[in-house]
């Protein structure tokens, strides 16, 4: 994913890791799988995984995690390091740009190890083709010398995991995706589950919180942790300087408000989009390209971050002829439905 827009960045909404929220992700993360809430499937299989890895005495198989940003796939790859007693080395696709880069990287794992590489699908080929022979036959093939002295060498590696993460499955080659023996898909957060996260978050931060209040918030943090701690942090500021310091139903509604964060969650560019598809398009298909076109925004960020969670509210339709606003989107922004309109 490519979400380089700073005026998309800057979002509080955005569920795309900034640097602020170091802080806050350092100390909220869970370090077990019995404290990582949510995503029971994911869960429970990863459980049976890790246990018959650890009897066999084996690494656990290459992972592939995907779903949008801010669901815990860091999270999760940090657990199963814990959970299988092995170190974690921590990169990124756009991170290794040259072999070398690689070959540093995988010949500092100890036998194991797991690697996690967050936006794998922004591997370059020609890095994705070492990765191959590494992942399936602990090999890192590479040329020294050139011209007719030019020899093949290979230096074998202690076994590892490798986790990539991405946020959908089909941005990677089918060869690599072909290369992971487990892939997991993580799925947007229900209010409940994000109200527990919530609630964690704030006991971990020594700010007392009212059950409301933390309903309310996961309500509207859409289906994100990150968003959910993040806001987290905001509410406290507002509840400290106009309330009496607890995070309640009012506080929070109050601070969202002031976010221009409405009340199931939608930000602007949110109802920029709804209001474009039903007003323009009178709840006709419309193509993503013409839709971010419209909007001002990347359509890699409509379709990985604004998408799922309007889908999720049934307020977005994805059909094989375009984007479809729907009547209970249309509802939602208060606008009367007409005879033009195809909703
Ligand atoms: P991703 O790698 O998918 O972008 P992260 O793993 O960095 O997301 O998670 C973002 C933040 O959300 C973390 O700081 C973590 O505290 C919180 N978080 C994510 N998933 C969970 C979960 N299942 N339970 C509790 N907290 C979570």
């Amino acid at each position: 994913m490519n979400h380089h827009d700073p005026d998309y960045e800057n979002r509080i909404t955005s569920p795309v890791y900034v640097p602020e929220d170091e802080e806050v992700e350092f100390s909220l993360r869970p370090k077990v799988l019995s404290e990582y809430i949510g995503q029971d499937i994911v869960k429970e299989n990863l459980k049976v995984y890790i246990e018959a890895a650890k009897k066999r005495g084996e690494p656990l198989d290459h992972l592939l995690l995907y779903g949008p940003p801010g669901l815990g796939k860091t999270t999760l790859s940090m657990i199963i390091a814990n959970e299988m007693g092995v170190n974690i080395k921590i990169t990124s696709g756009p991170a290794i740009q040259k072999p070398g880069d690689l070959a540093a990287v995988l010949s500092n794992l100890d036998s194991g190890d797991v690697l996690f590489i967050d936006e794998i699908h922004r591997l370059s080929m020609l890095i994705e083709e070492k990765l191959y022979p590494a992942m399936e036959d602990g090999v890192f093939e590479f040329i020294v010398g050139n011209g007719p002295s030019a020899q093949s060498m290979r230096l074998n590696l202690a076994p590892f995991t490798l986790v990539g993460a991405t946020t959908r499955a089909g941005q990677l080659t089918s060869p690599l995706r072909d290369r992971f023996g487990i892939i997991m898909r993580l799925e947007l957060y229900t209010p409940e589950q994000l109200a527990t996260i919530v609630t964690r978050s704030a006991s971990l931060l020594k700010i007392a919180c009212e059950k409301d209040g933390a309903m309310e918030l996961a309500k509207r943090s859409r289906g994100t942790p990150r968003i959910a701690n993040r806001l987290l942090k905001r509410v406290r500021d507002f509840a400290q300087v106009v309330g009496d310091g607890r995070i309640s139903k009012e506080i929070v509604d109050l601070t969202l408000r002031k976010l221009d964060i409405d009340e199931l969650g939608l930000d602007s560019l949110d109802r920029r989009m709804l209001h474009t598809m039903i007003v323009n398009y009178g709840g006709r298909p419309v193509g993503l390209e013409t839709l971010a076109a419209t909007v001002g925004e990347e359509a890699v960020t409509i379709e990985d971050v604004n998408e799922p969670y309007l889908i999720q509210l049934g307020f977005l339709q994805r059909t094989s002829r375009g984007r479809m606003a729907t009547a209970s989107a249309c509802k939602h922004l208060g606008i009367e439905i007409n005879e033009q309109m195809t909703l």
